[in-house]
């Protein structure tokens, strides 16, 4: 991961128009995405900070995560956020076989709705998203997706978001400062950012993201979901 650039190259947008990289807006709005969780404490954590700030994002679950904590996943929801899929172990799209790979994320999805399904109940009717059973939201892991996967998922439905920008916020030699300045140097209007809610990711997202947040709300930004 040493040579992934925090900005996506025009050049691999190009090479992959089918998946979305940004969001075409010239309005003042960003898009923050959070891989990996429901994760104890830090997707708490990061659902208070974005609250604080009317902040909307969208969250990449990993299904079997979102088994083990479905009280997280639930806040998810009921802070107004979208949920999206992360295959169900986290796994890598270039070493495994398209049809193990479609199965990991169908497994995902199934976690996903049966674990939404269980507290439609509890939910206004402004937390339930029309939007969900149409199109899924799904982000490789890694950014691994071989092109015949990537046209298998869509053709199931699913919309492939990869970023505009990463904040490098797991990368464990990546100073606080650097993750905030990564977000901060090149973000745009429409930009697609990673950031994680999981352990790993903390020490910089919890640094990162609060003033993340408050440069581009000075700034007059919106944080919308995906
Ligand atoms: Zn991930």
């Amino acid at each position: 991961m040493k040579f992934t650039p925090v900005k996506t190259p025009i050049v691999a947008k190009k090479l992959f128009p089918n998946y979305t990289w940004d969001i075409a807006t010239t309005e003042k709005e960003l898009y923050l995405t959070f891989d990996d969780g429901p994760t104890p404490e830090i997707t708490n954590w990061a659902l208070d900070t974005l609250k604080s700030y009317d902040a909307k994002a969208t969250f990449f679950c990993i299904g079997k995560n979102v088994e083990e904590h479905p009280m997280i996943f639930q806040n998810i929801i009921k802070n107004g956020h979208r949920i999206g899929n992360h295959t169900q172990n986290h796994i890598k799209g270039w070493s495994t076989k398209t049809t193990d790979y479609l199965k990991e994320v169908d497994d995902a999805q199934f976690a996903i709705n049966a674990t939404y399904n269980s507290f439609q109940n509890n939910y206004d009717s402004k937390f339930k998203n029309p939007k969900s059973s149409i199109i899924k939201p799904f982000r490789p892991p890694y950014g691994q997706i071989t092109p015949h996967q990537g046209k298998q998922l869509i053709a199931n439905g699913y919309d492939i978001i990869m970023w505009d920008v990463l904040s490098f916020d797991w990368e464990l030699d990546v100073s606080e400062e650097k993750c905030f300045e990564n977000v901060v140097s090149k973000s745009r209007p429409g930009s697609i950012v990673v950031f994680h809610d999981s352990v790993k990711a903390s020490k910089n997202m919890m640094y990162a993201l609060p003033k993340v947040l408050d440069f581009f709300s000075g700034k007059g930004f919106v944080f919308k979901a995906i």
